[in-house]
């Protein structure tokens, strides 16, 4: 396969957000582009009006924008061989269709939707094959000046040769040879004087000089038609990579919206980094030379290849995708790590927005903390709650009690920590600890049955971050009055306890 000159296309069409599977073909076409130097171009395909959704064009750029992939023509990019929105071409599109039909390569057809209805349905009673019966194929020119003249309306059907084959290229694939009676005269311009997905993915492809078309197994349907166009109009085809579809977490049928999240912002709003899908993105239909699994967008660069994407099915599981962003949060920096977590913070009203200095470098301080013990960016305000609340919920007697303490002994306990804790300045980790483990030997119990009831105290948990840590970075201005809340609780439960 040649590698001058490569230009690739993602070209996605603005009926619904950025899903992964299109974020998948980007990724690919994009490291195409930055590992030879060429040229990724982001083409907005919308031409079906009927299914537009509003946001999507701004969806499908901040997802892109979000993963990394930045483009060089489109649009905000601008370019040569513009405008990047197909609906700003239709003019064009509107002359190659013309064109065809001089050449003899198409034909206007003026059948109503009822007729072609009819059709459909007598096909599918004689259990005939379902497809357009060249019903206006051979009508004459004289016949079709008098219906334009007549403002009947019409679309522009490609004549599919009646015999013979099509042969196809795949660069995964090979050839692929599909016989001319299986294919039915397609239309290329609609009636509303839109195009076919065909024509105008074709036509753009050819005007914007596309080296490589990299997109879904899905469209290798479309294949042979758009070979045949290209055919007719006398251009070379691009080189086709289809990439494989994805499999269900649960191994049944294709993936789809019914097994959770498939949109890119809905990944995003989890609080899943970029980097964590994009490598799990990169391995979900492409398999480097080593056993190497985690790669950065630049090492990704390095080790891509055309040639190492897979063709069989790949199995889509989110474990997978867990595992990697764990890795990838550890990796932060803690200073990176507060940056990506305080939007999530800001949504739950834990921090304000904007973030106040010194608020923010409390919560870089927290990071340490947390940061073995969070999978998704979404679980920080579960792990990071406790600092940020001047107070927390009283806890339940029972998480304070444990398992053996009973309510006088814990009660006591809790009193003596907050006594002797209100009497020391020095909140360091090294003073606490000293000082706690002298209490416990002070108390004569074991050190667990001091600090079980003051990390509950404390957090309203039981499984936190050490407990030295911990209140060191509460500090004494939060630590005393939840040791004093937990008392009141086992009192209030001793009370009870005694009058039943
Ligand atoms: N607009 C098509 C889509 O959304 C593009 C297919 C292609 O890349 O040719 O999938």
């Amino acid at each position: 396969m040649s590698m001058d000159a490569v230009r690739v296309r993602f070209a996605p069409s603005p009926t619904g957000y950025l899903h992964i599977g299109g974020a998948r073909t980007a990724l690919y076409d994009w490291l195409l582009a930055r590992k030879t130097g060429g040229q990724f171009i982001l083409r907005i395909e919308d031409t079906d009006r009927n299914r537009y959704v509003a946001d999507a064009v701004q969806d499908i750029k901040d997802s892109l924008r979000w993963l990394g992939l930045d483009w060089d023509e489109g649009p905000d990019a601008g370019g040569e061989v513009g405008p990047y929105f197909q609906s700003e071409r239709l003019n064009i599109y509107q002359k190659y269709a013309t064109q065809l039909v001089e050449a003899g390569k198409a034909y206007y057809c003026f059948c109503t939707p009822e007729r072609l209805e009819e059709m459909r349905k007598k096909q599918e009673q004689a259990g005939e094959p379902s497809g357009y019966d060249r019903h206006c194929r051979e009508l004459s020119a004289e016949e079709v000046e008098k219906k334009l003249a007549a403002g009947q309306k019409y679309v522009i059907r490609f004549k599919v040769p009646l015999t013979g084959k099509t042969q196809v290229h795949d660069e995964l694939r090979g050839e692929m040879v599909f016989d001319h009676q299986t294919l039915d005269d397609f239309v290329v311009l609609k009636s509303d004087g839109f195009p076919t997905y065909h024509l105008a993915s074709v036509v753009d492809d050819h005007l914007m000089g596309i080296s490589h078309v990299i997109r879904g197994e899905e469209w290798i349907i479309s294949l042979p038609r758009h070979f045949l166009l290209y055919a007719a109009f006398g251009w070379t085809p691009p080189a086709f990579v289809h990439l494989p579809i994805f499999l269900a977490p649960d191994g049944k049928g294709k993936l789809s919206k019914r097994h959770g999240a498939t949109g890119v912002h809905e990944f995003k709003e989890k609080g899943y980094l970029p980097e964590a899908l994009v490598n799990f993105l990169l391995l979900l239909g492409w398999h480097p030379a080593t056993d190497q699994e985690l790669f950065t967008l630049d090492q990704a660069v390095e080790a891509f290849s055309v040639e190492r994407i897979n063709t069989s099915p790949v199995n889509f599981s989110l474990d997978k995708l867990d595992w990697f962003n764990g890795i990838y949060i550890r990796q932060l920096s803690h200073e990176e790590l507060a940056k990506r977590a305080l939007p999530f913070l800001q949504k739950d009203g834990l921090l304000p927005d904007p973030c106040p200095p010194e608020q923010f470098a409390y919560l870089v301080r927290l990071m340490p903390l947390v940061q073995e013990r969070i999978k998704l960016l979404s679980d920080i305000s579960d792990a990071v709650g406790y600092f940020l609340r001047e107070e927390i919920d009283p806890p339940a007697p029972e998480l304070l009690l444990g398992k053996k303490g009973t309510v006088e002994q814990v009660t006591a306990i809790l009193a003596k920590v907050e006594t002797v804790l209100s009497q020391t300045a020095d909140f360091s980790e090294e003073n606490l600890e000293r000082t706690l483990r002298a209490l416990a030997e002070e108390l004569q119990i074991k050190a667990g049955q001091l600090f079980m009831p003051v990390r509950v105290a404390v957090t309203g948990q039981t499984a936190t971050p050490g407990l030295f840590q911990l209140l060191a970075a509460l500090g004494q201005k939060k630590v005393l009055p939840r040791l004093k809340q937990a008392v009141a609780v086992l009192q209030q439960t001793g009370m009870e306890g005694a009058s039943t």
